[in-house]
């Protein structure tokens, strides 16, 4: 028979036990973060190309690189590589494997695959996303609406689009695979954060995701190159440069390390991080 005093200890007890459960359960809300690039453009371009106002008068690598995120019972990609190249390029101009064939050097199947998280819909970062039947895609609302919708008015510039793509974020949509996220700053899963303002397209979104340590930011095209974020200049494509170099500051506020600010374009993520396989890195 209990008494008052063993009863007590014992609430106290299941009470700190549930704590705990809960605590470590919190804990798990972190994820392992890798870049595995994709593909390699087979040239060089000026880095002035890529950084205005830039007086540098060299060239630079373009690589195209998938994000992947593990944790929190998911697998997801941040932005989904392409499977072809818009009309106005040439795919021999690239050294290419399809994305889905580089997540199997991790054991990945595209059926795996719960998440995309897509940064933009240029062609380089949307047109994978057909390659992962069970993925919920999550884009900015405003993004989609320009890019289903206004994007394909007369006289507006569609360069950077590949209008096969609307076809397959549409059909997302119809098998309710698609969410659309309204504005900056909104936490979409557990330690997961999207946050808009850079207009590299009409509403692109960079991610911070929580890691074991500390958070990294995804910024994908928000800054193209590391040298953006140094010499916090703009990248040529962008609705607005004034806003894309205030997010290049911003992202630069929201880490102590600017390593942990992932870049879309740039071959330095694959000699700063710890290399996994060839072409594949764990950033943390
Ligand atoms: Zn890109």
């Amino acid at each position: 028979m209990q008494n008052a005093s063993s009863k007590l200890k014992q609430t106290l007890f299941v009470f700190l036990l549930s704590t705990i459960t809960f605590t470590s359960l919190a804990q798990t809300n972190k994820y392992a973060v890798y870049a595995l690039k994709f593909a390699t453009l087979n040239f060089k371009i000026p880095v002035a190309f890529t950084a205005v106002g830039t007086t540098r008068k060299d060239s630079t690598e373009i690589c195209y690189i998938l994000y992947l995120l593990k944790g929190n019972n998911k697998t997801i990609l941040v932005d989904a590589g392409f499977t072809e190249t818009p009309p106005t390029y040439n795919i021999q101009a690239f050294t290419y494997v399809r994305p889905d064939s580089i997540l199997k050097k991790l054991n990945i199947n595209p059926n795996d695959i719960t998440d995309i998280i897509l940064t933009h819909p240029h062609w380089d970062h949307i047109g994978g996303i057909d390659l992962f039947p069970n993925a919920m895609v999550w884009m900015q609302e405003q993004d989609f609406n320009y890019f289903v919708g206004t994007a394909w008015q007369k006289d507006i510039d569609n360069s950077t689009f590949n209008s096969k793509d609307v076809h397959k974020i549409i059909q997302k949509n119809i098998d309710k695979k698609l969410t659309l996220i309204k504005g900056d700053s909104i936490e979409i899963m557990p330690n997961i954060r999207v946050f808009t303002g850079s207009k590299h397209s009409y509403e692109s979104q960079y991610v911070s995701v929580g890691t074991d340590t500390d958070k990294v930011i995804i910024a994908s095209d928000n800054s193209w190159f590391y040298y953006n974020l140094t010499s916090l200049l703009s990248v040529p494509i962008t609705f607005d440069q004034k806003a894309y170099v205030q997010n290049l500051k911003r992202m630069k506020n929201m880490v102590k390390n600017i390593d942990f600010i992932l870049p879309g374009h740039d071959k330095l993520v694959f000699s700063k991080f710890q290399k996994i396989v060839d072409d594949i890195v764990k950033i943390k």
